[in-house]
């Protein structure tokens, strides 16, 4: 079991790779393990309104915008992760990065910030697939768990397995804002996989298997 010795697990690839159910199961697997997902983290804001949050409604309203971290502030998000690794790193706890880095610039910064000990996944995916899967996700509107109505579906319809409260689709499982957010990852998170490529830091791994399968490709490797 390699778990033990990580310290952080970076989780890479386009919407709808897998990223988020990765981390999930993973999690589900290790309940010791903490999961930062940059997407969930805005959405609270989001949620509560927080003068961030409301920063973020009035950029969504625009047209080219694209969700998830793309247009926000550099050194913002920057200093929401540092704290994030400040507060994982005192508590000794391994944790998944999971929507971060999106930029070139939050590559580098995570260099500088994360130890060797870290581990770098990419989960590949087909287009096609992942819009597909996208279409069908919804999410519990309190503990944030991925369904899936074609391949993870909830016990009972339209309610979480696990905190019984009402499941929706995301505002960012919408077609527009799907295509808007792969052409994010296509012209601005590929610069990303390219650096870890040549840093030969990169595991890849096939998005399209079942969670349980990739997680243990993973610690199997
Ligand atoms: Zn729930």
């Amino acid at each position: 079991m390699i778990c033990l010795l990580l310290s952080a697990i970076v989780l890479l690839g386009s919407p709808g790779a897998g990223k988020g159910t990765f981390a999930q199961e993973y999690k589900a697997k290790h309940p010791e393990v903490e999961h930062f997902s940059i997407g969930d983290w805005i959405r609270k804001e989001v949620k509560e309104k927080t003068p961030l949050g409301l920063e973020i409604l009035e950029e969504m309203k625009k047209e080219s915008f694209i969700l998830n971290g793309y247009l926000l502030d550099e050194a913002f998000v920057q200093k929401i992760v540092a704290e994030k690794i400040n507060e994982y790193t005192k508590q000794k706890k391994t944790f998944i990065l999971d929507g971060f880095p999106r930029t070139l610039a939050q590559a580098q910064f995570l260099t500088r910030n994360l130890t060797e000990k870290t581990d770098y996944i990419y989960l590949t995916i087909d287009r096609n697939i992942a819009k597909e899967r996208m279409l069908q996700r919804i999410s519990c509107s309190a503990c944030g768990r991925i369904y899936n109505m074609a391949t993870l579906p909830p016990k009972v319809e339209g309610e979480c397995d696990y905190c019984l409260m009402p499941l929706v689709k995301r505002d960012t499982d919408q077609e527009k804002v799907i295509d808007e957010r792969m052409k994010g990852f296509e012209e601005i998170t590929q610069k990303v996989i390219q650096f870890y490529m040549k840093e030969g830091k990169l595991f890849i791994l096939d998005g399209s298997l079942p969670p349980n399968e990739i997680i243990s490709l993973f610690e199997n490797l």
